[in-house]
């Protein structure tokens, strides 16, 4: 029987991190990034998953990468621009806290339909076209996030979407 430290460490180590509200980061990550577009970037093996996931359903033009890897200060001004804007309610439903979304990995990243004025923190993810067969490929590999934003994860690395 595993006692709850050997699971708590478990959930920081090698390519299968586990971060949320109940799991913040303990340790700042330091992955290896890549550029996937416009300044976007990724965990270079979740980058490689993300690519090819996205070659096979034909996915490279209509799917945007639309948030990737972020830094503590950049989540933390989500966070605050998100309250400031939208509220109290609205940014908790749909943001992270600072240390407790799995972007600071580089393991997570939004997706949403390439089109004009897309949404940042609920980007647009129809299940139809493209997006619907990219959906359905996260049953052979890519595991597609929960309810609140459109944020996909390579392989194993599961988002919650924040
Ligand atoms: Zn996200």
């Amino acid at each position: 029987m595993r006692g709850e430290g050997t699971v708590r460490d478990l959930t920081c180590t090698g390519p299968l991190i586990l971060v949320n509200a109940a799991h913040p980061l303990r340790v700042p990550a330091d992955p290896e990034l890549v550029e996937l577009e416009g300044g976007v970037q990724l965990e270079r093996r979740a980058a490689a998953a993300l690519r090819a996931c996205l070659r096979t359903v034909g996915g490279t033009a209509g799917i945007l990468p639309v948030s990737g890897w972020r830094s503590r200060p950049e989540q933390q001004a989500i966070w605050d621009d998100t309250l400031a804007k939208e509220g109290l309610a609205f940014t908790q439903s749909y943001v992270a806290m600072p240390d407790c979304s799995e972007h600071q990995t580089g393991l997570a990243i939004d997706l949403g339909r390439r089109q004009e004025n897309v949404d940042f923190i609920r980007p647009y993810f129809p299940d139809e076209g493209v997006c619907r067969a990219f959906r359905l490929a996260g049953q052979q590999g890519l595991l597609c996030s929960g309810d609140n934003c459109g944020g996909v994860v390579a392989a194993s690395w599961r988002s919650t979407g924040r």
